[in-house]
């Protein structure tokens, strides 16, 4: 979503004769997109504030700004951090941007931090997209779950989905564009158009209209929240032949108790119901997930079952983290139970270890087997150009074809697995 936003930001920019240069220390203007989901991410906007505050003092004239969550999160605090900080404008804020600028061009310190978000047509700017293969399309923002650890909420504010036909209008023309994936972007993505007063804006009928655009390209969704997974939903997977045969689920813990400390709503067995039914439906999906190690008060018993989960679900790939307070958090208030850092990453080691372990067995299971891919890059080695790939069901195939190029589709056969990857060869 940050880098769905900061090619959104570039494009408002791009607008005002600003051009996105190569070397910071030529800027003009510098700003930095942030996260906060996690306080090294926070603590690392802060330490580069710094760098730039330095900068500042022999070249006044450049102005520097911050945006994002922790610039939503600390408002105009920042300013007690960093007094040199020209322009801090939140999440909801972005498409004021035209405005801010005009601002601290004049030389005006500004702090744009609002709860209600400034909506607009986003296709009213163009937008610079970094990826000449994949293009991001947010379709709604927010989260209305409250997870007890997670910030997003409170910095992102309530879902708000985005009107199917602009939607569609921002997909037909990154087709025109020559865009051969897309991602539909959401915190989660399958409460798209619940906040719409009509049953028939979902997820699922915006990848059936969307499938029936023409071009050749594919689409992927990112991120689900397992409850809201419809049998809708995963019909729809199925009917459309354009829509990536992969889901994003993250479980976050394998133990029911701590999933209800974090405020999910659904047990472990509804989680391994969730993806029974996945898995019996697509045969070669790809289930990813996000765990979190050592939340207040886990116990070792409780971590175990997140193990167990990891290998019992044939997870083809997780997001690992150890738990971070956050502020605002039910979760963060919960000192009393805090682990220390020390079995927190002890605990994180051990679920990279399995991580290593099942993603290893899961793309074993691939080799023999044919996978349709999109060419994403390549790179040289030894002399020899090695095409980088994507799978339809998200992994990554590198192989080698002269006859093939960034951005063409193509099948490859696999013939060896790595943890993280696949080698294969075109198949004729
Ligand atoms: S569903 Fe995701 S974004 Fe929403 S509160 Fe939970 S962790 Fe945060």
């Amino acid at each position: 979503m940050n880098k769905s936003d900061s090619e959104r930001i570039a494009g408002i920019l791009s607008h005002f004769g600003y051009e996105e240069i190569t070397d910071e220390k030529d800027a003009d203007l510098l700003i930095i997109n942030t996260c906060s989901i996690r306080q090294l991410s926070a603590d690392k906007a802060y330490s580069q504030l710094g760098v730039w505050g330095k900068r500042k003092k022999t070249h006044p004239d450049i102005k520097i700004g911050i945006c994002g969550c922790v610039a939503q999160q600390d408002k105009a605090s920042i300013r007690k951090r960093a007094p040199y900080v020209d322009l801090i404008f939140g999440t909801h804020n972005i498409y004021e941007l035209p405005t801010l600028i005009k601002r601290i061009e004049n030389g005006e310190k500004v702090c744009a931090i609002t709860n209600n978000p400034v909506i607009c047509n986003q296709n009213d700017f163009k937008i610079q997209r970094k990826d000449s293969v994949n293009a991001w399309i947010p379709i709604i923002e927010g989260c209305n779950n409250f997870c007890t650890y997670c910030v997003v909420p409170f910095t992102r504010g309530r879902e708000r989905s985005r009107r199917p036909e602009e939607i569609i209008e921002e997909a037909k023309n990154i087709i025109k564009q020559g865009f051969k994936e897309i991602t539909l972007l959401g915190q989660n993505v399958d409460s798209y158009g619940k906040d719409f007063n009509d049953k028939n804006i979902t997820l699922a009928n915006l990848l059936r209209e969307l499938n029936k655009l023409e071009g050749e390209f594919r689409i992927r969704f990112v991120t689900s929240y397992p409850s809201d997974i419809t049998d809708d939903l995963i019909d729809a997977v199925e009917e459309c032949s354009k829509v990536c045969k992969y889901f994003h689920i993250p479980m976050q813990s394998g133990n029911s108790h701590i999933l209800e400390e974090m405020n999910r709503h659904y047990t472990k067995q509804q989680y391994y119901e969730i993806v029974k039914k996945i898995r019996n439906r697509f045969p070669d999906v790809a289930i990813t997930s996000d765990f979190i190690a050592g939340f207040p008060g886990e116990t070792e018993e409780e971590f175990q079952d997140t193990l167990d989960a990891m290998e019992e679900l044939e997870l083809d790939y997780s997001n690992t983290a150890a738990y971070s307070p956050r502020a605002f958090t039910k979760a963060g208030k919960m000192t009393d139970k805090f682990l220390s850092e020390e079995v927190k990453y002890e605990r994180l080691n051990r679920l990279n270890e399995k991580n290593r372990e099942v993603c290893l067995k899961s793309n074993e299971k691939f080799v023999g087997k044919t996978l349709k891919v999109l060419v994403e890059s390549k790179t040289e080695k030894d002399g020899k150009i090695i095409l980088n790939s994507r799978a339809d069901n998200n992994k990554i195939v590198h192989f080698e074809d002269e006859t093939k190029d960034v951005g063409d589709f193509t099948n490859v056969k696999i013939n060896k697995a790595q943890t993280w990857c696949l080698y294969g060869e075109p198949t004729v």
